[in-house]
């Protein structure tokens, strides 16, 4: 029996694909074991978002081959289909596979032996038109489930749709059949996941189905506790799936969207399809009907033409709105787009120093987020997440609990009363003793 590991890099998406493509191993009869344990294979998943993506690439395949050095090497993700080429010439590389031969790796790539040519299977992005179910099982607590792909935006920093390809989506009826499966197993949560999840309904290029209407028919899957919207663009989250989240009892209030810069100069520049308007408007609807939901945005900052006042400006807009925390980008050029032929570029000093004063803002409104929801019932689930005997787990609205830990714990939800927020950022529950079953 071949022994075959998995290494991921990058993004949800990635890991739910990961997991999919190692259940296909196990089908065909190869163990799935852990990096260290010898493998006969190695797929290595890679990112294209990722800094030194390539550096990162070679060092993994290094460490691959001194645990194992007759093993057979295949490099799939995102960085294999911008980079087939360049992949390939790294020693020790014995497969790089694009977007549209990914998940037909077993049959491309049959016996696995190792030979003196690296094979390249990587198509032109625009063959990547199928849609590839995935999700991921990796802990039993949460699951990652794979709803739609690529994306047909072509903002200008980004490289995802040269990736990814086209955007296009699962059907509906397909995608409860997963959420089906997914229940019968142990995991309490689902995060739904995609490049533009908003975008969802596009099948063969032809619009079927909406975003909300999978929202709708998810929320009535049994044996499913949260399912989570993760990240999506504020022009595509409208009134109506922000009204259904505030009345379901399994869609949980965690939004996270992209605003990408405060300055409508720079959104413009940027190719975004919305103005700081707008996100107001998508902040302050969110927020009405639930006041305790937890808002994450993405921010880059450095972005060609962010003069100082442009970066004042997104600063005090983020300063001003009422969100929960940020994830911060600084943004790095890359080749093929069209951000990486504008002039007005930030010296690197400069981008670290914005990225730096909007990590410590984020900080401030986490902790602002945490401390206004101080003395609430919420229900946590646990994870087996453990450290210094504490067992942490995620409110329904995203905030990190810490509680004595308990292995009955693991994997369950319990109501918690929110106590105090500790020093490594955490917050405690006022009586780890007093956590009850939830109704
Ligand atoms: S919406 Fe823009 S940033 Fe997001 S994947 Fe599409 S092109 Fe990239």
């Amino acid at each position: 029996m071949k022994k075959v590991a998995f290494y991921t890099l990058g993004c949800k998406l990635n890991f739910s694909e990961t997991s999919t493509i190692s259940r296909q191993f196990e089908e065909k009869g190869f163990l799935k074991v852990d990096f260290q344990e010898n493998p006969d294979i190695f797929i290595i998943n890679t990112c294209s978002v990722t800094e030194n993506a390539d550096k990162k690439c070679k060092k993994i395949v290094r460490e691959a081959k001194k645990i194992s050095p007759n093993s057979f090497i295949a490099i799939i993700g995102c960085y294999a289909q911008l980079k087939p080429r360049e992949i390939s010439e790294i020693s020790g590389v014995d497969a790089v596979l694009g977007a549209a031969e990914k998940f037909r790796l077993i049959e491309l790539l049959d016996d696995f032996a190792v030979a003196q040519e690296t094979k390249v299977l990587a198509s032109e992005i625009q063959e990547a038109t199928a849609f590839n179910n995935a999700y991921s099982i990796n802990d039993r607590t949460r699951t990652f489930l794979k709803v739609q792909d690529g994306c047909n935006y072509g903002c200008a920093f980004c490289t995802i749709p040269l990736a990814r390809g086209k955007s296009r989506s699962n059907t509906i009826q397909s995608v409860l059949e997963s959420a089906r499966e997914i229940a019968a197993t142990d995991v309490k949560e689902i995060v739904l996941t995609g490049v533009n999840i908003g975008d969802f309904g596009i099948v063969d290029g032809k619009r079927n189905e909406r975003f909300a209407d999978l929202v709708y028919a998810l929320d009535e899957v049994e044996g499913i506790d949260r399912l989570r919207i993760s990240s999506i663009e504020p022009n595509l989250l409208t009134n109506e799936i922000i009204s259904f989240v505030a009345r379901s009892k399994r869609f949980v209030p965690h939004f996270h969207v992209p605003l990408q810069s405060g300055s409508n100069t720079i959104l413009r520049k940027m190719g975004r399809r919305y103005l700081r308007e707008l996100y107001v408007d998508r902040v302050t609807k969110i927020k009405t009907l639930m006041p305790h939901a937890c808002i994450g945005v993405d921010v880059i900052v450095g972005f060609p033409g962010e003069t100082d006042e442009l970066f004042l400006e997104t600063y005090n807009f983020l300063n001003e709105l009422d969100i929960s925390y940020l994830h911060v980008f600084t943004y790095s050029e890359r080749a093929n787009t069209r951000a990486a032929e504008m002039e007005e570029v930030v010296p690197m000093k400069k981008r670290n120093e914005r990225s730096k004063m909007l990590r410590i803002l984020s900080e401030k409104k986490r902790r602002n987020f945490y401390n206004e929801n101080l003395g609430k019932d919420f229900t946590v689930l646990f994870e087996e997440d453990v450290a210094d005997g504490k067992i942490h787990g995620f409110t329904e609205n995203y905030i990190r609990v810490a509680a004595k830990f308990d292995p009955m714990l693991v994997n369950e939800l319990k109501k918690v009363a929110l106590d105090q927020i500790n020093d490594a950022g955490n917050v405690e529950v006022r009586e780890p003793e007093m956590v009850y079953e939830k109704h």
